[in-house]
């Protein structure tokens, strides 16, 4: 029998689906919730709700928006385009305030170990971007096996189209994520990027 009453039971459960949040976390996190008044526990669990109904990915970029196109895509030029894994390395490189170009966003990286065929993962959307006006991409997807491998895949594919494909320079450590490199790392690897 859980030792738990079971509202209690079911807030720790849902606290243990996050990432990195084990059993005792979880009971913390649930202690502390209970510590809150009701309008607290209230905003907490509508921040959480009003995520999920208003925020979905850019039809351009795949970046999260609350619109249908996200503000970078209507904002800036597209003729560089810089080719992430996940919405969260556009915070990485936004961070630096230097790239004035555009992204796309691939959500995932190659993997055949994780059964992650280029199909899976926002290929196609990006050879459907590359039209006379885009210039270079920049292939910055994380410096590790499938980082590279899917980097060199996409390269292929679209160097035949005419345009500059580009690689974000070493100084990222291998097998590092661009999220944990700090900004005058990053910050070089983008301004040392080199044609692949
Ligand atoms: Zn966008």
């Amino acid at each position: 029998m859980d030792v738990f009453i079971e509202p209690i039971g079911r807030l720790i459960n849902q606290f243990s689906k996050l990432p990195g949040v084990g059993k005792k976390t979880a009971q913390r996190y649930a202690y502390k919730v209970i510590g809150m008044t009701e309008a607290e526990a209230k905003e907490f669990a509508e921040s959480i709700v009003c995520c999920k109904q208003k925020v979905r990915y850019c039809k351009v970029c795949g970046n999260f928006t609350e619109e249908d196109v996200c503000e970078i895509c209507k904002r800036r030029q597209g003729n560089t385009i810089c080719v992430v894994k996940e919405p969260k390395d556009v915070i990485a490189m936004e961070k630096l305030h230097e790239f004035k170009g555009v992204y796309h966003v691939l959500h995932g990286v190659i993997s055949p170990m994780d059964g992650v065929g280029p199909n899976d993962i926002r290929i196609k959307e990006l050879l459907a971007r590359i039209d006379g006006t885009v210039q270079e991409v920049i292939m910055a997807t994380n410096p590790d096996v499938e980082g590279e491998a899917t980097a060199m895949y996409i390269a292929k594919l679209l160097k035949p189209l005419g345009v500059n494909v580009t690689r974000l320079a070493h100084g990222i450590p291998v097998g590092g994520e661009l999220e944990y490199t700090d900004e005058i790392t990053l910050s070089r690897a983008l301004s040392e990027r080199k044609s692949i």
